[in-house]
């Protein structure tokens, strides 16, 4: 393994690079949407056939992020490009990438409604037909450490932290931060109706939704899309 350690994004190869301006970009779609409320959540992405991932620096809120400020780490937390501020909470995101093979992106944000929610101690209820990309697939974990949250995440697309956020994982970027997107909106709809008795959608509904609303319909490839075109300003 070379021990160098690359500085500039120019430095990285052209597939990389991609990479680092795509978790920029995330950042910024996060920050846009209120997903970012001060210091603190991370998004990575997997370096491909590497045991590495890329992760926005921790010292700056999402909003401030560019390609500069995303860094690669090795799965044993050593810097494989740029030199900025670790969050402690990096170790969860080598986790899940060294147990889940599938998962080419994690996005973790403390967003106030994803917060809320998690702070019930209970999974999402049905209340929207988008609320059914996480039935059945959203875990709660006991605590913050990732002992704890890589068995409750088993095959999740989604964990709560109670009393501290949440963490979407996918496929791709796009859909792991479309995601968290959509757990905000669908978090402060199940909140704000937690004090009533308004009853969540039936069970047996929710599997054809989820299968209309994500591979019918191209949901979250979509919001991905329009954040993106929403937010794409010069850096
Ligand atoms: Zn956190």
């Amino acid at each position: 393994m070379s021990t160098t350690i690359t500085e500039r994004v120019d430095e990285l190869p052209p597939a990389e690079q991609a990479i680092v301006t795509e978790i920029a970009t995330a950042c910024r779609i996060l920050a846009a949407h209120g997903c970012s409320p001060g210091i603190g959540g991370h998004v990575s992405v997997r370096a491909p056939g590497q045991d590495a991932f890329f992760i926005n620096s921790f010292h700056l809120t999402f909003d401030e992020i560019t390609p500069a400020d995303v860094m690669k780490l090795g799965f044993d937390g050593s810097a494989r490009h740029g030199r900025h501020r670790v969050s402690p909470g990096w170790e969860f995101h080598a986790g899940i990438y060294q147990q889940r093979r599938d998962v080419d992106a994690v996005v973790h944000t403390h967003a106030f409604w994803v917060t809320a929610l998690s702070s019930l101690n209970r999974p999402l209820k049905m209340r929207h037909n988008l609320c059914t990309f996480f039935f059945e697939k959203m875990a709660v974990s006991p605590d913050d450490t990732f002992e704890q949250i890589g068995p409750a995440l088993a095959d999740a697309n989604s964990i709560l932290i109670p009393f501290h956020g949440a963490v979407t994982v996918d496929r791709s970027l796009g859909r792991a931060a479309a995601l968290m997107l959509n757990l905000e909106d669908m978090a402060r709809l199940d909140v704000t109706l937690e004090a009533t008795q308004a009853p969540p959608m039936p069970d047996e509904r929710c599997p054809a939704l989820r299968t209309l609303v994500d591979e019918v319909a191209g949901y979250l490839e979509l919001t991905w899309e329009l954040h993106r075109r929403k937010v794409m300003l010069p850096w």
